[in-house]
């Protein structure tokens, strides 16, 4: 199959309705890079950040996606940018909590039982990864990856115009139990010494913020940190049209092959055309070990999946993102409606969905939004690329420079894109990201 290659045209001019949009930035179309020559693979929130970051500092950027840019796992994603969620999954103790989810249909993981025998192996990484030592490094590790996120969005987002897409109004967090709340009491503890600041939200000011919350017997915070996109796909394209504007490259097309030269790389599309570069960008995602199997790597990447369920018309509207951490749900407000998302479940890359998941948590979120529903429903599934320590692989490969990992973000692929965009940016012209990147190196494990 021949690639479709396509540079960027007006959106008049284009046989697809919507791309590319444009961000206002066509008058820069065309100009001249002189840079190192870059292949990013894969268009995602990351790989779209990583191709906007290049092309800014004067690389010669190719971006290739065997879909549209924005519509794989960055399509329907809750929107958040959670700059506070240092916290790993692995945790002292979670281990013990997982026979009680999984029993529980209602409950925030699943495992698809005929697949355990698959699973095993990542779950004993994962419980590895949750020695308080182990806990510790994480936090340190992710608190400095995190540490210039809002920079990094603010820096994106005025370049690509997107700024209407953000929201900075907190979220508001809650437990269904004080139980549940104290249970978390440390990693308040540690947030206040890392000056990650959250209060309590007395339950007249939550009546006031969002009325259609039922508080029960819980515990409200408030998260001054936390911003949200109202349309994590719609961003993503945007970063990619941003990045096409500026003169890099879009091919629609399949990777099949990527192949070490001396000083470069060579990458082999769909039908067999060859293109080559000083530098490729690993920002597959969840399918990142299909190409560094070709190098003879591997990392112990799972899917972990996530659904949501979209009320285009909804019954009741929340003015910022609410999560139950009890129940590990989340609503979020979003252009086209409210967005109700979260659960985990562990599955094979090509098992079906089950949408059953994304109607378990609407029930769920009406314990506390009891008049969760609407119409216009429409449902959807993503893969989160998950690692066993939720660090993603950020930096070369052993032995080969010229490929750059930037894959594995789990649960905040959108939080940490822009910021994995800027350090690969860095990487691709040999100067330093200003970052230690051992904890994310792709030798750990
Ligand atoms: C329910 C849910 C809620 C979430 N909420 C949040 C949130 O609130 N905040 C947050 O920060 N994160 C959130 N996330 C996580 C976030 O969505 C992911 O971490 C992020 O989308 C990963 O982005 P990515 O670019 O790595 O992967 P993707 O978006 O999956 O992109 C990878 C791309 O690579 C392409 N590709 C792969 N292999 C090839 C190949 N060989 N050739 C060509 N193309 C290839 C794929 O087609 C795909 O488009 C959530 C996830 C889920 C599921």
């Amino acid at each position: 199959m021949p690639a479709r290659k396509r540079p960027w045209t007006p959106r008049s001019r284009c046989s697809n309705a919507w791309w590319p949009v444009s961000t206002g930035l066509a008058e820069r179309a065309g100009q001249q890079a002189t840079g190192p020559r870059c292949i990013v693979v894969g268009a995602g929130t990351v790989g779209a950040s990583c191709a906007w970051f290049l092309q800014r500092r004067g690389a010669q950027v190719t971006l290739i996606d065997s879909q549209l840019p924005g519509q794989a796992t960055s399509f329907g994603n809750a929107g958040c940018i959670s700059k506070t969620s240092v916290f790993p999954f692995s945790q002292p103790g979670v281990i013990r909590k997982l026979p009680g989810w999984l029993l529980d249909p209602h409950g925030p993981v699943r495992i698809r039982w005929s697949q355990l025998p698959w699973v095993a192996p990542w779950l004993y990484r994962f419980w590895r990864a949750g020695s308080v030592r182990r806990v510790e490094e994480i936090v340190a590790a992710l608190v400095a990856l995190m540490e210039h996120t809002v920079r990094d969005f603010d820096d994106i987002l005025a370049g690509t115009a997107s700024e209407a897409l953000r929201q900075a109004r907190g979220m508001v967090l809650l437990y269904d139990r004080p139980g549940d709340f104290r249970a978390d009491a440390w990693k308040y503890r540690e947030r206040d010494r890392l000056g990650l600041s959250w209060r309590p939200l007395p339950r007249e000011e939550l009546a006031e913020l969002e009325p259609c919350i039922r508080l029960g017997d819980g515990v409200a915070l408030f998260e001054p940190l936390w911003q949200h996109v109202t349309d994590p796909g719609g961003l993503t394209r945007r970063f990619a049209d941003a990045a096409v504007e500026r003169g890099a490259s879009w091919v629609q097309d399949r990777v099949r092959a990527v192949a070490l030269r001396p000083s470069g790389v060579t990458v082999t599309i769909g039908g067999g055309q060859v293109l080559e570069a000083e530098r490729l960008v690993l920002a597959t995602g969840v399918w990142s070990n299909q190409l560094l199997g070709q190098f003879g790597l591997r990392a112990p990447l799972l899917a972990k999946r996530g659904y949501h369920t979209m009320f285009a018309d909804p019954a009741i509207a929340v003015s910022r993102p609410v999560m139950s951490a009890s129940r590990h749900v989340l609503l979020t407000p979003m252009t086209s409606g409210l967005r109700v998302s979260g659960t985990a479940e562990f599955a094979r890359l090509d098992a079906r969905p089950d949408y059953a998941r994304a109607r378990a948590l609407v029930a769920s979120a009406r314990h506390f939004a009891p008049g969760l529903g609407g119409s216009g429903i429409s449902e959807w599934m993503g893969q989160r690329p998950m690692l066993p320590d939720s660090l993603p692989v950020l930096g070369p490969v052993p032995r080969h420079p010229q490929i750059l990992c930037a894959f594995g973000h789990g649960h905040y692929g959108l939080t940490q894109g822009p910021t994995t965009g800027r350090i690969i940016a860095s990487l691709a012209f040999d100067e330093d990201p200003g970052i230690d990147l051992a904890p994310f190196a792709i030798t750990r494990f």
